[in-house]
């Protein structure tokens, strides 16, 4: 029975691929935030998916020894980590020369460092098993960039290089390191960004919705949580054992212009 380790799984994309992995059978260890009965909401519905156990760690993703310890129970729950899966993400919207400090050093030390951690914690337990698959939930922001969203972007990139660096370092230990960069996805990151967006750019949230997010998705459509999930489920398969280092877009074409 595989362990998956999903950060920031209590909602939108995260909450996704956990799911997905709960319904193959997967013991799930789900982290993120959440009043006390969302996250026995969460927790039992998952349980009732599959065979394997799900397991909530409460570990915030600013904090490296509480990171450490998410990975630590998992290997000592379940005696593993097969998929480890970097997804917990939090947005700020806001000119550079107004950008807050605090939101600068968190965006880096969620959207970015925190993957350091648990990958640096999770590698040996995967090299005894000689197998793992580490999924890192990058962006089209990790490819390209937008204004007003220089420490989002920044940590984005960043997270593309630590993929492929991860994957040269592990590719003769039978673990790949990939990437999945979603375009816009309706999660609530996404519907909180909505009026800051509006303010920072001067129009309605309507406009923000059609000519800032989906003006450059060219199929014009949000992307679906669940076409994340299947995605990650695919590029944690035995048959995806030679994708490594490289990403997969989900944009609707965004990254092609
Ligand atoms: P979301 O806000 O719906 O979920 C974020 C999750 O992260 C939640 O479970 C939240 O509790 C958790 N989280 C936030 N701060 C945390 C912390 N300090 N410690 C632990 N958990 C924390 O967001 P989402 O849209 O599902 O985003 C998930 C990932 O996908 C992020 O990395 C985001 O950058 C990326 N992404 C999202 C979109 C999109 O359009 N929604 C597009 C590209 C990439």
């Amino acid at each position: 029975m595989r362990t998956v380790v999903v950060t920031g799984s209590t909602s939108g994309i995260g909450l996704a691929i956990a799911t997905a992995f709960a319904k193959t059978g997967a013991n799930v260890v789900i982290n993120g935030f959440g009043t006390e009965s969302e996250i026995g909401e969460i927790t039992s519905r998952l349980d009732a998916l599959g065979e394997g156990k799900i397991l909530y760690h409460p570990a915030d993703m600013t904090k490296p020894a509480e990171i450490a310890d998410l990975v630590a129970t998992a290997i000592s729950t379940f005696g593993g980590v097969d998929v480890l899966v970097n997804n917990a993400g939090i947005q700020h919207v806001e000119k550079i020369e107004d950008f807050p400090v605090e939101k600068w050093d968190q965006i880096i030390a969620i959207n970015l460092s925190s993957s350091f951690h648990t990958i640096r914690a999770a590698v040996p337990a995967m090299k005894e098993k000689g197998k793992g698959r580490i999924i890192n939930i990058a962006s089209a922001h990790g490819l390209v960039a937008s204004p007003f969203k220089s420490a989002y972007v920044a940590a984005k990139h960043g997270i593309m290089g630590l993929t492929k660096t991860v994957a040269l370092e592990l590719a003769e230990s039978g673990i790949t390191a990939n990437a999945i960069c979603p375009g816009y996805v309706l999660t609530p990151l996404v519907e909180k960004q909505i009026p800051d967006t509006a303010k920072a750019r001067g129009i309605t949230e309507a406009e923000v919705k059609s000519e800032v997010m989906l003006k450059f998705q060219p199929t014009r459509e949000f992307v679906a949580v669940e076409e994340i999930a299947a995605t990650a489920l695919f590029l944690a398969s035995d048959e995806a054992k030679s994708i490594t280092g490289t990403h997969i877009s989900i944009d609707g074409g965004w990254t092609a212009q």
